[in-house]
């Protein structure tokens, strides 16, 4: 757990991540392990932001001197706004997960990120099944759409994964109106279901025999989707090479230097 400042309260320092809650958030101890590896004499702090008050966090934390802060649930599109310069990804799927304070700039991270962790995924036919349709969903439908993955888009309130589908023009990506992974060979799971310990209503014995299912959750006790998917003899993948990828990437845009990924990993795994 970590220590939380409140962003009226926050020591000086020169990067953080800010969230609402923050406590659990694994970013502090991930990139600290790299500035210990590289020697680099950076702080890397949990700060508590409350919804509404994004801005002012960010204009606290600049005159604090912080260069850069990761932005987590539920702040990323109250980010985007804040920012001046926002890449182009960011403002398409409307989520900046990683500023540059100085220059009020923002990317995202969670969909590169996420495709990073494909890389040793070679399936004859890019098919991917999505379940949920927040924030996370944004970012990972238009990473498997750029990589040219045919999706399916399953969501509990259907109106919400049309509007996915309307608003990043995602072409070609079907809707359907249940959880059916036939002819997919991979299922991501961006729901925050396994939060509440819920199961999501999917025909596990539809699923291709040799798919990868990908929940982006992580924690230490496998989640329910995880849990139904091995029962079925799926591959299984948690959310914490996602962590990763993301946190490196931030780390890389900011101080223009290769994180060391594996010291990373090892540090929250
Ligand atoms: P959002 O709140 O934006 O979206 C939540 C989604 O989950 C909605 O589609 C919602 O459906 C659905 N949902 C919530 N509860 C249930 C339930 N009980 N049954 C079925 N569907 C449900 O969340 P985010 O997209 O920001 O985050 C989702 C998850 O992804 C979190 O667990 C987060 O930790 C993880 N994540 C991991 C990252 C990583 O680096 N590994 C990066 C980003 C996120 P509805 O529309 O019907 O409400």
């Amino acid at each position: 757990m970590n220590t939380v400042f409140r962003w009226r309260e926050a020591p000086d320092g020169e990067f953080a991540v800010i969230g609402d809650p923050v406590a659990h958030s694994l970013s502090p101890r991930m990139h600290e392990s790299a500035y210990k590896e590289l020697e680099l004499p950076y702080r890397y702090h949990a700060v508590h932001v409350a919804p509404g008050e994004v801005d002012q966090a960010l204009h606290r934390l600049t005159g604090l001197g912080y260069r850069g802060v990761n932005v987590t649930v539920p702040h990323k599109e109250e980010a985007l706004a804040w920012a001046a310069n926002a890449e182009p990804l960011a403002r398409r799927v409307r989520a900046a997960n990683t500023l540059l304070l100085a220059d009020r700039a923002c990317i995202n991270t969670d969909a590169p990120g996420f495709l990073d962790t494909l890389a040793d995924f070679k399936p004859k036919r890019r098919t991917a099944l999505l379940l949920g349709a927040g924030g996370s969903a944004r970012a990972v439908a238009v990473a498997l759409a750029e990589a040219g993955y045919d999706l399916a888009i399953f969501n509990r309130t259907q109106s919400k994964a049309e509007a996915l589908v309307a608003g990043l023009d995602l072409r070609g990506a079907r809707i359907l109106d249940a959880a059916d992974p036939a002819g997919c060979a991979l299922i991501v799971n961006t729901t925050s279901a396994s939060l509440q310990n819920d199961e999501l209503p999917i025909q596990w014995d539809r699923a291709e025999p040799g798919a990868l299912a990908y929940d982006l959750m992580y924690r230490a006790e496998q989640t329910p989707f995880l849990v139904a998917a091995s029962r079925r003899g799926l591959r299984t993948r948690d959310g914490l090479g996602m962590l990763v990828a993301q946190g490196a990437r931030s780390f890389e845009w900011w101080l223009g230097i290769a994180p060391p990924r594996d010291v990373m990993l090892r540090a929250i795994s």
